[in-house]
């Protein structure tokens, strides 16, 4: 069943790690190693059956293969998925028995924090093992990845508004921004200093707040956000937030923003080349963040000078140009700009594999 499932897509291994003495079910999936090592994040969730935590983990590893080659770095894409209540279900043992897991693996997965899993998490998987990057507040760590994706984000819209309305800044334009969490939070003060105006919703009053006291933007219903006057419509929240709901509604020339699978369907991209719009694809426009844990594995404190923030936000910066490249193909091939990042991954697999 597992097999007829994946058939049709390039799976490389799929490990079910399992230990009843310290309750641990988690699966690790590498989507590819053709590139290099398959790095993603550790995700625990209270899934509610063992085939959605298949599904999730098959989901998301793949698209860390893809965001990994579009953003030209040498890994493959790979996640792991711990089954189980974050709040209630974590214990240190588990975590360490989970990292020698990953160390038997010899360094073909390396992990990371994602969804439900916290520093203190990955501090227990490091004992057990070296496959590990990003722990906030250790020595030599990249650090928090939201101030880098928010960086992505806007060189990405950059290049958005220089191909649509020729312009080298922001400036003048105003953008709906949907959701003000922790991308959010650096994205604004990048817009703000570029001269964009900013229409923000948020459905947590605390997120509002946290903006409010430090910057001056307007704030609309989360329902609202689809209808009001913009030239760059910015999904910042959840996925599918892009669909035949939504897109009719959306009076933006420009979607750009930080959210993972933006349109619910590859159709709804289509459309968008249809009605004229520029959508920049979402892993292509959101990797500053793995951009920049890359530099964490690529400069070891050990071998090296170690991590260089201005090195790497300098290399999460060209993010703009790939955007660039998307858009200029897309309207060269009239493909929309999603397939276009898809083909370009493909190609670079392809390549790579010969
Ligand atoms: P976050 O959880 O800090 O912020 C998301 C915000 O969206 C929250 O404040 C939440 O209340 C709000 N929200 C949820 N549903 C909403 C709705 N219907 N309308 C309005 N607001 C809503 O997350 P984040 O780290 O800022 O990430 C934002 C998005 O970018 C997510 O989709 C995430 O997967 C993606 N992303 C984040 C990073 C990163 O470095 N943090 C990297 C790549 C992709």
């Amino acid at each position: 069943m597992i097999f007829e499932s994946i058939k049709n897509e390039a799976f490389e291994q799929i490990i079910f790690c399992h230990d009843s003495q310290v309750d641990l079910r988690a699966i690790v999936a590498l989507h590819s190693t053709v590139l290099g090592p398959a790095v993603g994040g550790c995700r625990m969730w209270n899934y509610a059956s063992e085939a959605e935590a298949l599904t999730d983990v098959l989901r998301l590893s793949k698209g860390m293969t893809y965001k990994a080659a579009i953003s030209e770095l040498n890994w493959g894409g790979g996640k792991a998925v711990i089954i189980g209540d974050p709040k209630i279900d974590k214990t240190e043992r588990k975590f360490e028995r989970f990292g020698e897991f990953v160390e038997r693996l010899g360094g073909h997965y390396i992990t990371a924090k994602d969804v439900g899993t916290n520093a203190e998490d990955l501090k227990c998987i490091k004992r057990k093992t070296s496959h590990i990057l990003g722990i906030e507040g250790e020595t030599g760590s990249s650090g928090d990845p939201s101030p880098a994706t928010a960086w992505g984000v806007f060189h990405g819209m950059r290049s958005c508004v220089k191909h649509t309305y020729g312009a080298n800044t922001i400036k003048g334009l105003t953008i709906a921004l949907q959701g003000l969490g922790s991308v959010s939070y650096y994205l604004i003060e990048h817009l703000l200093a570029d001269g964009a105006k900013i229409i923000g919703c948020d459905i947590d009053q605390e997120k509002i707040n946290r903006i409010a006291q430090k910057y001056h933007i307007e704030i609309t219903r989360p329902d609202s956000i689809y209808d009001v006057a913009c030239d760059i419509f910015s999904p910042s929240a959840l996925g599918a937030s892009i669909n035949e709901n939504t897109l009719p509604r959306i009076r933006a020339k420009v979607i750009a923003g930080a959210a993972n699978n933006q349109l619910s369907m590859s159709e709804i991209g289509y459309e968008i080349l249809r009605k004229g719009l520029i959508y920049a694809p979402d892993y292509a426009i959101n990797a500053g963040g793995l951009i920049n844990i890359y530099h964490e594995k690529m400069f070891p404190a050990k071998f090296s000078e170690g991590y260089n923030h201005k090195r790497a936000f300098d290399h999460v910066e060209r993010i703009g140009i790939t955007i660039s490249e998307i858009l200029d193909r897309s309207k060269r091939e009239k493909i929309p700009t999603h397939k276009i990042a898809d083909t370009i991954v493909e190609e670079r697999i392809k390549k790579a594999r010969k």
